[in-house]
């Protein structure tokens, strides 16, 4: 279905026939197909945009959704495209980000820094790093969006001394649902971005919740985040050619160690210790084969790395890197976790421990390139399911009730033998946590992977909500909403209340949020 002649023309006013498109060539290339890919079949429908419009500014971005808002037309905005960006139906036209793609500003003295949308996480982070300072990337990777209103949740590699975006959200500039121009805390009062607060109530908690509203409510344009001390180089001295590259050492006073335990309540001490003695830099609980995939540069080398890691770990593992500020700093950090090894009975990877392959796993860890191959390795489908992010113990233990049946799984045949041991970080030195339960699979069919995937997800919803531990980060749809509102304080009515204010003609298709239905 084209869109009306009269709504297409309206829209190439604002922004000039070349930001405008529905050649089906190019409709196509945006019809990426999340959905069928879940599904594991090239075969199921997936519905296209109407139209693609690359607006350049707030104000064409606010054009766009007023248009569509007189003539009840859906919009989908995304900052790269990397995920839940498709549309569910007819009558959506895509708010493609990418023109919109600045530094607006750094600011050293005060620690934040300013992006719109298209400012990807590699970019902003190898400017910061040359004046010093760093910030959070979405695990994702770094080539997603340095928006911290973009990504799904923005938990990260670095999260353990970066926290993640619903709490480096500083000020930030909103088109909300029906086209109004929201500039949130100090830059709505003073037209500053120090501050995401006041006066008065403050927005924040409007914007996101458990997760970002996933293109549900409006377009996010501007926005600043805090950004962190950097003590490590302007630059990684890379050598080689892709994908054999890395940097040619550990930067000074880098320390990287790969530790694992006997017992996941020894993981747990050690990760308690860590966070209270605040020498991690990063710190993810990855798995022997998260580890191999991050290193691996083809499938072979991946199973091989995967059998190798496996035989000398002695249970789940953690993967930890510290940052000294000075060498004495280094030294201090070096001496504790060496009290904490010994009274956890951590064991230390000996490969990681290894100079250059521990500079390249130090790089694609700090610069967050390897997440990709981390989570989808081999057949291009991964699968699991994700925890929320709460105290590290209790979703430590959330995410352990998925591994048995995990477990079965594997010994029914259905998905790959890649361990059980959960993925979990921690995050601001421990003060919270979050579990993911990763899964490897070639879909044979679309009854295959809703075997494994609606197993897993039914498993974890009835864990989630029996166990009472909290909502995860996976729930969003009204049917989610729905399912877990009414055994947590009924949060889905007020969720719709926000959406039905702030988008009263639901223009902002929202089917990766909630509704505004009664
Ligand atoms: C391998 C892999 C690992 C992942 N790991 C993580 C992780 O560790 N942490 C995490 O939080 N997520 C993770 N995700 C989830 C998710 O893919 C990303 O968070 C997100 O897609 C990041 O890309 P982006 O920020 O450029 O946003 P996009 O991919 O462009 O968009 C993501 C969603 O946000 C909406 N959106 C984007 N920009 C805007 C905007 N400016 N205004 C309004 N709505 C907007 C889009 O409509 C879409 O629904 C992962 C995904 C994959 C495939």
């Amino acid at each position: 279905m084209a869109l009306a002649r009269d709504i297409y023309r309206e829209l190439e006013d604002v922004l000039g026939p070349e930001n405008i498109s529905e050649d089906p060539v190019v409709i196509e290339s945006y019809a990426f197909p999340t959905r069928a890919a879940a599904a594991g079949t090239k075969d199921v429908y997936v519905p296209r945009f109407e139209a693609i419009t690359l607006p350049k500014d707030t104000r064409e971005v606010r054009a766009i959704v007023r248009l569509c808002n007189k003539h009840e037309v859906q919009f989908k905005a995304s900052s790269t495209g990397w995920l839940y960006c498709d549309p569910t139906g007819p009558g959506c036209i895509k708010i493609d980000l990418r023109r919109m793609n600045r530094i607006l500003e750094i600011n050293e003295k005060n620690m934040y820094a300013v992006v719109e949308p298209y400012v990807i996480g590699a970019q902003l982070q190898a400017e910061l790093m040359k004046r010093g300072l760093n910030c959070n990337l979405t695990g994702a990777g770094s080539n997603c969006s340095a928006l911290p209103l973009a990504a799904h949740v923005n938990l990260g590699h670095l999260s353990q001394s970066g926290s993640y975006g619903e709490r480096n959200l500083l000020a930030m500039e909103w088109v909300t649902g029906d086209g109004e121009i929201v500039g949130f805390g100090s830059l709505g009062s003073l037209g500053e971005w120090f501050c995401g607060d006041g006066p008065g109530p403050s927005l924040r908690g409007i914007i996101r919740g458990n997760t970002m509203p996933l293109g549900g409510l409006g377009v996010f344009t501007k926005a600043a985040q805090k950004v962190y001390h950097w003590p490590g180089p302007r630059t990684f001295p890379i050598e080689g050619v892709s994908p054999n590259y890395s940097p040619s050492e550990i930067p000074e006073g880098f320390i990287i160690r790969y530790l694992s335990f006997p017992t996941i309540e020894m993981l747990i001490e050690a990760v308690r210790k860590i966070g209270e003695s605040e020498i991690g830099f990063e710190l993810m609980g990855f798995n022997a084969a998260m580890m191999a995939s991050n290193i691996a540069t083809d499938n072979d080398e991946d199973l091989a790395y995967m059998k190798k890691f496996t035989e000398q770990i002695q249970g789940p593992g953690i993967m930890l890197i510290m940052a000294g500020n000075s060498t004495r700093d280094a030294e201090y950090k070096k001496k504790v976790l060496q009290k904490i090894i010994d009274e956890t009975s951590a064991w230390s990877l000996k490969d990681v421990e290894e100079p250059k392959i521990g500079a390249g796993f130090l790089w694609r860890f700090i610069r967050i390139v390897g997440s990709i191959r981390e989570t989808s390795r081999a057949t291009g489908v991964g699968g699991g399911t994700v925890g929320g992010t709460d105290v590290f113990p209790l979703m430590t233990k959330y995410i352990l009730h998925t591994s048995d049946l995990k477990q079965d799984l594997i010994n029914k045949g259905l998905i790959m033998d890649d361990g059980i041991y959960p993925f979990i970080q921690s995050i601001e030195h421990g003060h919270t946590g979050h579990g993911e339960i990763l899964i490897r699979y070639a879909p044979s069919s679309p009854e295959h992977t809703a075997n494994v995937q609606g197993m897993l997800n039914r498993e974890a919803n009835k864990t989630a909500i029996e166990g009472r531990f909290g909502v995860p980060h996976h729930v969003w749809s009204d049917t989610l909403h729905d399912m877990y509102g009414p055994h947590t304080s009924n949060y889905h009515l007020l969720l719709r209340k926000i959406k039905k204010n702030f988008d009263p003609n639901e223009a902002s298709e929202s089917s990766n949020y909630i509704t505004a239905k009664d």
